[in-house]
């Protein structure tokens, strides 16, 4: 069984929770832990104001954190503000979106 825990809570991402990587766990505070539901493309979440049940079942791997996020080199402790930016699902799929789109664009790098 999928549990929520097992598995980095943004949508799109793939990343289990086998301790080959760092994860997060949701903010404490309400407005931070909404933040990081809507960067998550975890709208499908509706809090009811509980913050607890993110605290306490999502978890967000490392890769969504750009470096100057992380407090050491370990890169297994957040700055207080931090909040997962990379590797979004909306980011992701616009990429795609343009890819497809405009071939055209891919053509210079296929020159190099
Ligand atoms: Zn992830």
């Amino acid at each position: 069984m999928r549990k929520p825990g097992d598995f980095c809570a943004v949508k799109s991402c793939m990343t289990r929770n086998n301790g080959q990587m760092s994860f997060f766990r949701f903010p404490k505070d309400l407005n931070r832990c909404k933040e990081w539901l809507k960067l998550c493309s975890r709208e499908d979440i509706t809090m009811s104001n509980d913050v607890n049940y993110c605290y306490n079942n999502l978890r967000v791997c490392a890769k969504h954190f750009e470096n100057s996020m992380f407090l050491n080199d370990l890169r297994n402790r957040l700055q207080p503000h931090a909040k997962p930016m990379l590797y979004i699902a909306n980011i992701v799929s616009n990429v795609l979106i343009n890819e497809r789109m405009n071939p055209s664009l891919l053509a210079p790098l296929q020159l190099l």
